[in-house]
């Protein structure tokens, strides 16, 4: 049996090492149109490879994935987190999980993984061919014909793993296979407005943002960077508003509130209180809501709040005004930048062309897809590539 994989990177790896553990008398063959293989593995997780997510239950994993979401239950049921530290261990690869649950390679270095993956697959006499980019697929009565723009390969089954390539993406079109639309997913908000303005690296702890004519609210940390804000609240929106935030072509408004979950009303009582109780108090050396001091000092300047006003002068409307900026802040978003080069793309081929118990194409007898080409993503954790592995290891099992 002849099997070609399309793609040399996470997802094209693993899957052609796994059906050639399952099936060591078949002829693999990785085709990979750089002359690089896993450059994204060596690059991930700023070299370290957040390789999986210590989260294990299948319903704690689905809810990182935008896309995908509760349809990847399953595929976690039986090839998941833990299944992939097992699968690592079992190749000499030792893990560790960090207080966040983010897992990387005890070496803290991703060329172990890519080792790991070069070991596999000389073990198992797979052969890679690089500087081959397939231009065509064609189905006939018994196989599939691969071409590139010198070579002409036959497979019996053929796996597609080519990420998220727009000309690949083109070529399955081509063949028949619906796409949905990629846009990015992960990026940060830009955005130029006075009361950030040259605060970047004030991180807060625990803020809600919402994105306003949008159900698009989150919550957690925040951080101003040179160009606007970023961290997990941040990203999380990117990630759940990748399509909606593209068609508003990146041009929005939020909502910040950074009491976290405070209502106006319980900031505003907070205020009076303080104003009576501690009268002679400068607000200035107090922050509230553990709210960073710079950027407190920045939102009462914002309010026309002097640094020596003691609380017990506070008028009416200076409370007003930072009720207002402490529990809707308001902030115009023009752009986006990109997060540490972590992007991802959200679409690809459409979930409903494969069979999510064996990811072979619905429409295409001996047709299977892995990764990134898939309309699946995640947030950031190592979701990404659990994805790969999980889709790759049931394809190695069905096939
Ligand atoms: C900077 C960065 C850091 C990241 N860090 C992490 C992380 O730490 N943890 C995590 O979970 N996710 C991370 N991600 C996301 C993760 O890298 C991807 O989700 C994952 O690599 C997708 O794997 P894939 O095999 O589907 O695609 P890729 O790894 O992109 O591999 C696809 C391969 O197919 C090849 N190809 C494309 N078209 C053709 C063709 N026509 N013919 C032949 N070959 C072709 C490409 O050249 C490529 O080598 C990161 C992403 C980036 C950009």
């Amino acid at each position: 049996m002849k099997v070609i994989v399309i793609g040399g990177g996470a997802a094209g790896f693993f899957t052609a090492i796994n059906i050639a553990e399952k099936h060591p008398d078949w002829q693999i063959t990785i085709v990979e149109k750089t002359n690089k293989l896993l450059s994204k593995v060596k690059i991930s997780g700023g070299g370290r490879c957040n390789v999986t997510n210590g989260r294990t239950a299948a319903s704690e994993l689905v809810p990182f994935y935008p896309r995908g979401g509760k349809k990847l239950y399953g595929l976690f049921q039986e090839f998941g987190t833990a299944e992939m530290r097992k699968w690592l261990s079992k190749r000499g690869v030792n893990t560790h999980e960090e207080a966040d649950h983010r897992v990387f390679p005890a070496t803290n270095d991703s060329q172990t993984i890519i080792d790991c993956f070069l070991q596999q697959v000389r073990k198992h006499s797979i052969t890679i061919k690089t500087n081959f980019s397939v231009l065509s697929l064609r189905q006939t009565e018994e196989s599939w014909i691969v071409r590139s723009s010198s070579e002409t390969l036959q497979a019996d089954k053929l796996i597609i793993a080519t990420g998220s390539s727009p000309v690949a993406w083109k070529t399955l079109q081509q063949t028949g296979l619906e796409i949905v639309e990629p846009v990015p997913s992960l990026f940060t908000f830009n955005i130029k407005d006075a009361r950030i303005k040259d605060l970047m690296g004030i991180a807060f702890g625990n803020v809600s943002v919402k994105i306003v004519g949008t159900k698009l609210d989150e919550t957690g940390p925040l951080l101003i960077t040179h160009w606007g804000l970023s961290g997990p609240a941040i990203l999380k929106l990117s990630a759940w508003g990748a399509r909606e935030l593209s068609t508003k072509n990146y041009h929005f408004q939020i909502l910040i509130n950074y009491t976290g979950d405070q209502s106006a009303d319980q900031v505003r009582s907070n205020l009076n209180d303080l104003k009576s109780s501690n009268p002679k108090r400068k607000l200035s050396n107090h922050p509230m809501y553990d709210i960073p001091k710079r950027f407190w000092e920045r939102l009462l300047e914002y309010c026309e709040i002097g640094s020596d006003l003691p609380a017990g002068e506070l008028s009416k409307k200076q409370i007003n005004k930072l009720v207002e900026e402490l529990t809707q802040g308001l902030y115009d978003v023009k752009g986006k930048s990109t997060f540490k080069e972590e992007f991802v793309t959200s679409g690809g081929v459409k979930l409903s062309e494969v069979d999510l118990k064996t990811f072979e194409a619905k429409r295409f007898k001996n047709l299977y897809l892995a990764g990134e080409v898939l309309d699946i993503d995640a947030l950031t954790g190592g979701f990404n590539f659990q994805a790969c592995w999980s889709a790759g290891w049931i394809i190695s099992q069905n096939i």
